[in-house]
């Protein structure tokens, strides 16, 4: 073992896995590229990139990051229709972005990576079929709201329309005749409604928990000012910097401080939204969540309570006994006639590159370190396991960030761990126990300050009921992967 002081000799020439053709997997091979490291390949299940923006292509789908903070910074795009980009514009932005740096031909469609496993000092994959390759180092881009999260509801195989999960949207359904329910009323559910109130007879939202929702507002960039964006690009390096600022300030580190006063700011427009623009007393009191805003996701629309105030929409707040041919049944007995049953259910959280069997250092079984919870030092790398590094993996600042923004901090990181290897200076990283606990219990002190943690049911919340995120500032997640501590890894 070395102390990870002095290089002993030649560089190393090394191969690299990515697993995941999405924003960060793409990040990871360009960035390779740039620092030099050739020999490298991105292995993806699908037949096409894109990742989440691949995925969910249900209609109403933006992203509600603004685009030019949602965008890599070393690929500005002047073209960005609007503040929030809908999903089809992410997913052709992705697809130029591979195309120009020619990533095309060094992506392995539709390889689903089954297993990979570290022997001799080096990780070998393989696909249900068999081996597929030996490599240093494997970087895993698998995302994280990735796995959707069916709901158990009692029937509904029975049900006689079309019933699709809201990430695997079934686009051969005709819609515009059709009576619709949405099952849920997170981010994606508040998009569907929206996108689909003008031009279905019905919409039926089913709502168990309902959600405080932030107003918006969501300019198209006008033909001036894309004109100036492409003759100015530093136009767009200023806005980017000027929006991620006032992003951490505002939201990201308010969310983290649960009695700071951006925190109440958010709380009194969601309320003053919610207040001002439903109309109908008994519907604001079932919108009306009982607990604070931005203790789940907080779910940003511009027109949302406009949408479900429609005279062909309804909020069913009764809860759902079971589904049966016809439609929803609900405990009040009435049974909702429906021709499309939407499940906008959410993703389970918990499972990042599973459930791809890992299998580290002397036969060491991720699925079972991670049997209780997924835990990672700095949300990167996991004891035991060397040279496999993540990209949003557990406890990251997902929902709280650009989650771009995240990953080219991250990648930065892991590079700096990389150059360790090929260095020579060590064969093998990986996090120390000490290090992670060490992080670990800091971070649960610190989730428990946050506003996930002030009263309500969400995604962002482990087995125990603590959140799982991030629990702390952006600068502090700058600070952090500025550069990796060398003393909280084990180098050997
Ligand atoms: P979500 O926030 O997890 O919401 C899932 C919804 O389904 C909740 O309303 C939940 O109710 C409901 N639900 C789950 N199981 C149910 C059941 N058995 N019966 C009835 N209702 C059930 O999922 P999401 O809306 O897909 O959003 C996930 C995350 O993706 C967001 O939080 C956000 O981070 C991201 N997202 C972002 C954007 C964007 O614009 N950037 C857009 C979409 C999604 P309960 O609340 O009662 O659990």
């Amino acid at each position: 073992m070395t102390n990870g002081t002095a290089p002993s000799g030649a560089r190393r020439p090394m191969r690299f896995a990515i697993i995941g053709a999405g924003m960060s997997g793409l990040l990871s091979g360009i960035t390779l590229d740039n620092a030099g490291y050739h020999d490298w390949v991105i292995y993806e299940k699908a037949d096409r990139l894109g990742g989440t923006w691949r995925e969910n292509t249900y209609p109403g789908i933006a992203c509600d990051v603004p685009s030019h903070l949602y965008s890599y910074s070393f690929e500005p795009n002047p073209a960005w229709s609007h503040r929030y980009a809908p999903g089809d514009e992410i997913q052709s932005y992705f697809e130029g972005v591979a195309h120009r740096h020619h990533l095309d031909g060094r992506i392995r469609y539709g390889t689903a990576i089954d297993r990979t496993e570290f022997v001799n000092g080096r990780w070998h994959l393989s696909t249900a079929t068999g081996p597929l390759d030996t490599v240093d180092v494997v970087i895993a881009a698998t995302g994280v709201l990735h796995h959707p999260n069916m709901p158990d509801l009692a029937g509904l195989d029975t049900f006689r329309g079309a019933s699709f999960h809201s990430a695997r949207w079934d686009h051969s359904v005709q819609l515009d005749d059709a009576r619709i329910g949405v099952v849920g009323t997170g981010s994606t559910a508040v998009q569907i409604v929206t996108a689909l109130v003008d031009r279905v007879p019905f919409i039926s939202m089913f709502q168990r928990t309902p959600q405080w929702i932030a107003p918006q507002e969501n300019p198209a960039f006008t033909d001036a000012e894309i004109a100036a964006f492409r003759a100015h690009p530093e136009i767009i390096d200023q806005m980017r910097d000027e929006i991620s600022r006032g992003f951490a300030d505002r939201f990201s580190n308010a969310i983290v401080d649960a009695e700071s006063p951006e925190m109440h700011v958010i709380e009194a427009a969601c309320r003053a939204n919610l207040e001002n623009n439903v109309h109908d007393p008994v519907l604001r009191e079932k919108l009306r969540p009982d607990y604070r805003a931005a203790c789940k996701r907080l779910v940003v629309s511009p027109n949302f309570y406009q949408a479900i105030q429609q005279p062909n929409a309804e909020l069913v707040t009764e809860g759902i006994e079971a589904i049966e041919p016809a439609g929803v049944r609900t405990v009040d007995g009435r049974l909702h006639e429906l021709d499309v049953l939407v499940l906008a259910t959410g993703f389970r959280t918990d499972r990042f590159l599973r459930p791809i069997h890992v299998i580290g250092r002397d036969g060491l079984q991720l699925d079972d370190v991670w049997a209780q919870r997924p835990v990672a030092h700095l949300s990167i790398s996991v004891p035991g396991f060397p040279n496999l590094f993540m990209l949003n993996g557990p406890n990251g600042p997902v929902g709280n960030f650009s989650l771009i923004e995240v990953a080219e901090l991250q990648i930065a990181y892991v590079m700096a761990l990389v150059e360790q290897i090929e260095s020579g200076r060590c064969r093998e990283i990986s996090a120390s126990h000490s290090a992670t606990e060490a992080f670990d219990t800091e971070r649960i002190a610190a989730a428990k300050k946050t506003v996930w943690a002030s009263g309500c049911r969400s995604w962002y919340l482990d087995d125990r009921g603590i959140p799982a995120a991030w629990p702390f500032t952006f600068d502090r997640f700058r600070q952090e992967m500025a550069a990796p501590k060398l003393g909280d890894y084990e180098l050997v």
